[in-house]
């Protein structure tokens, strides 16, 4: 096959007949610059004008071709001016009204007139009308021929008619005719695809039965441009992924002897699943290509140990490892877990964290320039300019969901090219059903934790209504007295932080009023991280036994000992942060419940997300049912930046062909890889976040 350079399809569409500047200006509104921009605008809707419809068989709510004899045409005021006009087809009779027209258009609707119409029909009363229906006079000697295929409607804007739209698609399909296709056609012909323009041609153009099978995607046509979409995005992140390769890495070759070191200090065995992501891990970091591999795996299965193996490698080797945390809490738990980990082999931790004094921040940075920390652990601080590592061989950043892909790049780019670019490892505890997995970081390789540590007891989740919260003093105090430990979550709808804390301060005061005796901390995200971290130790120390918290409690806290959560207005939460928050409990072996309490009246969604908590502990399943109710652009995370937004694949409506786009891909890469680049270009814009930086 032979991809033309001056392709047509990237021609601008001011070659178009009719397109001058004040249209382009318009058609750019919606995003369309070259042919192809304005062949994959797909229509939102069709008309069916392709066939008149007997007036007894309409229904309200369609709109439809119907053709009659003028009855009669009044002007009538009821309540204000009006010209209704009725038509009679012979099996039913139906009502036009007008409320703008001229004297002109009430002569020509007279008695006998036929006429031909489209428009919405509603139904009031026992009466079907049409409100300002579009006409044409219907003439003997000259009849009107319908229409060959179904009206296209196109998401349009203001001074773009659908007209207008529609003639230029019409004339781009003819300009482009005979063109070759990016999809070779074994490919095709195994999987029963139309060509490219066949396709094109049948969603613009499409027949009169096909309307609903395009409208809801099943139609070959949209599942054929999906997949090709699918393919595109799958070769852009199959082609980054192979040009970070090339880009020289640190082969790590050591014998283990931290880790084994590590592994003795411990008071349990690591579980199998574990291990196998170390030895994974392990396996990547001795390779002189850069590892990029997510650790996926659920609330509580021991990712931080996993980071921990993986960072002893690399200082084994000689190198400095950065840990990123998302929130001061994360990070300042890691901080104490790899301090207390780490130091007794010898080994030292460094710390970088926004609210960190001057003095200490410059003693902190010539720590890690210097090479004295070999691990450094903080939050977003760690990206800072003046963050300067002298070898940096590793980087781990947990919780990754809340990082972007550009942030990563930049903390990639603290390496030293004379050593070679640091190694990445990507840890989150959203679990994504591993076809989407693939599909999202394809330019990563991916391993999952699919083990708990043994020992713990399925969390029991209860869903009630926050007018029983009394019931839960009384459950609370059994559960101080027993010497386990509780989290109260506060949440408020409003996104001001200072509402947030009030709520949590006066939630804190309300308890220990009515649980005198019981000591109460208080977290929330207005507190100085100093503070925070006083609260936190005194909570895991255990001379705290209830901690009411705003959210910021959501990822990673390990408090094995905490037994119950309660979580106030659960109903405003996701489900993928009440997963989260719900995974503090049921670390230890004590046997755990996570109390959700909502506001009344309930709305259906929100019910649906407190029962698929109920019913599931198991994050993935969350997941699934996390991504049928909200979509993958949210569930990712992505809805901002793009980086998963589609034109016409949807990520859940097509999760099933993703197989198939994976086994494409790897078909065109080696068999076919002059098709590459031109579905690259075809469907990935150019700002895309995936382009290397
Ligand atoms: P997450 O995957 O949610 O980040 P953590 O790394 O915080 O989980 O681990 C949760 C808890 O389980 C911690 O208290 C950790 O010490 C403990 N843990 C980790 N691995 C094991 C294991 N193999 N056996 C027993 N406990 C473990
Ligand atoms: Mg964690």
């Amino acid at each position: 096959m032979h991809v033309s350079l001056n392709n047509p399809l990237m021609e601008s569409v001011t070659t178009l007949k009719g397109v001058g500047p004040k249209m382009a200006e318009n058609l750019q509104k919606l995003d369309i610059h070259c042919i192809q921009d304005l062949l994959f605008h797909l229509p939102s809707q069709y008309q069916d004008r392709t066939r008149v419809q007997p007036i007894s068989s309409l229904q309200g709510g369609r709109n439809v071709l119907v053709e009659g004899e003028v009855e009669k045409t009044d002007v009538v005021f009821r309540g204000r001016r009006m010209m209704l006009s009725r038509i009679s087809d012979g099996t039913g009779k139906l009502t036009l009204r007008f409320f703008y027209f001229g004297a002109a258009q009430q002569r020509g609707l007279s008695e006998g007139v036929r006429i031909r119409c489209f428009g919405e029909i509603s139904q009031s009363m026992h009466q079907l009308e049409m409100i300002h229906p579009e006409y044409t006079l219907l003439n003997q000697a000259n009849p009107l021929p319908l229409e060959k295929t179904l009206t296209a409607i196109y998401p349009a804007t203001k001074g773009l008619q659908q007209r207008s739209l529609r003639r230029l698609i019409t004339t781009a399909l003819k300009e482009v005719a005979g063109l070759p296709d990016f999809l070779p056609l074994a490919i095709r012909r195994d999987r029963k695809m139309p060509e490219l323009l066949m396709a094109l041609r049948q969603i613009h153009q499409p027949d009169a039965e096909s309307s609903q099978a395009l409208l809801n995607a099943y139609h070959p046509a949209i599942k054929r441009l999906a997949f090709e979409e699918l393919l595109a995005h799958q070769l852009s992140l199959r082609q980054f992924r192979l040009q970070s390769r090339e880009v020289a890495g640190i082969a790590m070759n050591t014998q283990g002897k931290q880790l084994q070191a590590l592994q003795d200090s411990l008071p349990f065995t690591l579980t199998n699943a574990q291990q196998r992501v170390i030895a994974e891990l392990r396996y990547d970091l001795a390779q002189a290509t850069p590892m990029s591999r997510l650790v996926q795996g659920d609330v509580g299965s021991g990712k931080t140990l996993v980071a921990a193996a993986a960072a002893l490698v690399a200082i084994e080797a000689g190198f400095q490892v950065a840990l990123m945390a998302p929130t001061e809490i994360l990070a300042e738990q890691h901080l104490r877990c790899f301090t207390e980990w780490f130091e007794p082999l010898g080994l030292n931790v460094g710390n970088l964290a926004g609210k960190q004094k001057a003095k200490e921040r410059r003693d902190q940075n010539e720590r890690a320039a210097l090479g004295m920390s070999h691990i450094v652990v903080g939050t977003h601080a760690l990206f800072q300019d003046d963050v300067v590592f002298a070898k940096l061989g590793l980087v781990i950043i947990d919780e990754q969901h809340r990082f972007g892909v550009s942030q990563r790049l930049a903390l990639r780019d603290k390496g030293k090219p004379e050593f070679g670019y640091p190694h990445q490892l990507i840890m989150t505890a959203t679990p994504i059903p591993r076809t989407l997995a693939m599909t999202a970081y394809a330019d990563m390789d991916y391993s999952v934790i699919d083990e708990l540590p043994p020992g713990r007891t399925p969390i029991k989740t209860v869903v009630i209504a926050n007018s029983r919260r009394n019931e839960i003093i009384g459950r609370i105090q059994a559960v101080c007295a027993d010497g386990a430990q509780v989290y109260w979550v506060c949440t408020l709808i409003e996104e001001s932080e200072t509402l947030q804390c009030e709520n949590a301060e006066q939630t804190h005061e309300m308890l220990q009023e009515q649980l005198p005796g019981i000591p109460i901390g208080l977290v929330h995200g207005r507190m100085s991280a100093i503070e925070k971290q006083e609260v936190m130790q005194q909570f895991k120390s255990g001379e705290l036994s209830l901690l009411v918290a705003t959210t910021v409690i959501e990822v990673g806290v390990d408090v094995p000992n905490a037994s119950l959560m309660i979580i106030e207005n659960a109903e405003r939460l996701g489900l993928a942060q009440l997963h989260q928050l719900r995974g503090r409990v049921g670390r230890g072996a004590a046997a755990s419940s996570c109390v959700l309490m909502y506001q009344t009246p309930l709305s259906k969604i929100a019910r649906k997300r407190l029962d698929a908590l109920r019913n599931s502990n198991d994050g993935f399943e969350i997941a699934r049912i996390d991504l049928e109710i909200r979509g993958p652009g949210e569930v990712f995370g992505t809805r901002q930046t793009g980086e998963l937004q589609f034109r016409i694949a949807d990520l859940s409506r097509d999760e099933v062909m993703l197989p198939e786009v994976q086994e494409t891909a790897d078909l065109l890469l080696s068999e076919h890889p002059e098709t590459i680049q031109p579905l690259i270009d075809r469907w990935i814009r150019q700002s895309s976040v995936f382009v290397q930086v």
